[in-house]
């Protein structure tokens, strides 16, 4: 979660994102997958309902002059009800074992990853993962205010207990929601922060479990980049950023924020790509697979936030063209006009992908 400049020309961008073309002979989702993952309908009822009915029973009581601690008492109440009800009703998540173990195997297969990607050098790899093993889940609105105290603690913040704890929550919230149902996960404090709206929201869709589990791994997936993002060590990322301004023709396409979000929109299509390969019936048709990455990247399609590059880019550019992604999506391998950037550069054209 990290914000960049707001305004900049995000149309010129997406328009890149949705001029590009294919070959004839390729399915129309290779030239705007965005345009079919958009079209997937979501439903959003569960969520809504349950986030209605607790701002209900706990904010919408809260006067103008409670006080820090009342604040804290009703947002301890409210998201660690969020986080049961959520839980209840998905029944796979997420304070279950099954985020955790998505979690593990998606640092495990960027680890893999980094220790055979031919545009890093090996000593590069090592010390990117070795930062990524030391990243953890956290998964209620309690344990990321416990870190987050200490964390400012360590700093030495002075602030009282109970004003520090209203910033605490105020942070988790403003990323999860009053009452952590937002569908959302953020990276945080040496950690991958996961809202319990996230599991609730697939859930909505209708996604069978295998479906959720690999769409929560790509969000997952995104947010484990972070500690390893262009932000972190930009030596690692100078092939592909001289790949997407060449292609792009956009110069601030690798500005601080901008890039951030693309390398670790990079290692949430990597994650997620592992996973559908890996699955024990073979690999779900192209169709399920535009599935799967319409909930993953469900938000996408909601108005240009000013936090993330255009969605249009993000979906059609680096997923859709992801060196993993293509072959799964029956698209047409590297080449023109498809390029695909990946650490060490644009790839050269390809037979197929
Ligand atoms: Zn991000």
């Amino acid at each position: 979660m990290r914000t960049w400049l707001v305004g900049v020309s995000a149309v010129a961008l997406a328009g890149f994102a949705s001029a590009k073309a294919t070959d004839q002979d390729y399915p129309l989702r290779c030239g705007d997958l965005f345009g079919f993952t958009s079209a997937v309908p979501k439903g959003r009822a569960d969520a809504d309902q349950l986030d209605t009915s607790l701002n209900a029973k706990y904010w919408d009581t809260l006067g103008p002059t409670a006080t820090p601690s009342m604040f804290n008492a009703m947002a301890r109440s409210a998201t660690s009800e969020g986080a049961r009800r959520a839980d209840e009703i998905t029944s796979w998540g997420p304070d279950g074992p099954m985020a955790q173990e998505v979690f593990e195997a998606a640092k495990a297969a960027i680890a893999a990853h980094l220790r055979t990607d031919a545009g890093l050098s090996t000593e590069l790899s090592g010390l990117m993962a070795e930062q990524l093993k030391g990243v953890t889940l956290i998964q209620t609105a309690e344990d990321y205010v416990g870190s987050y105290i200490s964390h400012e603690r360590r700093k030495g913040n002075a602030t009282g207990e109970p004003e520090l704890t209203v910033q605490a929550y105020r942070s988790y919230q403003s990323s999860c929601g009053r009452n952590g149902l937002k569908p959302n996960a953020f990276f945080a404090l040496g950690s991958v922060v996961l809202c319990p709206g996230l599991a609730l929201g697939l859930h909505d869709f209708d996604a069978s479990r295998a479906d959720a589990m690999d769409a929560m791994a790509y969000t997952l997936g995104h947010e484990l980049g972070h500690a390893i993002d262009s932000s972190v060590w930009p030596q690692a990322y100078a092939g592909m950023a001289a790949c997407y301004r060449s292609i792009t023709q956009v110069t601030y396409i690798w500005e601080p924020g901008l890039a951030d979000e693309i390398t670790a929109d990079h290692w949430g299509a990597l994650v997620l790509a592992r996973r559908l390969r890996a699955r024990p019936a073979g690999p779900p048709s192209p169709e399920q697979v535009v599935k799967i990455i319409a909930y993953a990247t469900d938000g996408y399609d909601a108005p240009q936030s000013s936090t993330h590059p255009p969605s249009q880019f993000r979906v059609n550019q680096t997923i859709a063209r992801h060196p993993d992604m293509v072959g799964l999506l029956g698209c047409p391998g590297a080449g023109e006009p498809n390029p695909t950037c990946t650490l060490r550069g644009r790839l050269p054209t390809t037979a197929s992908g």
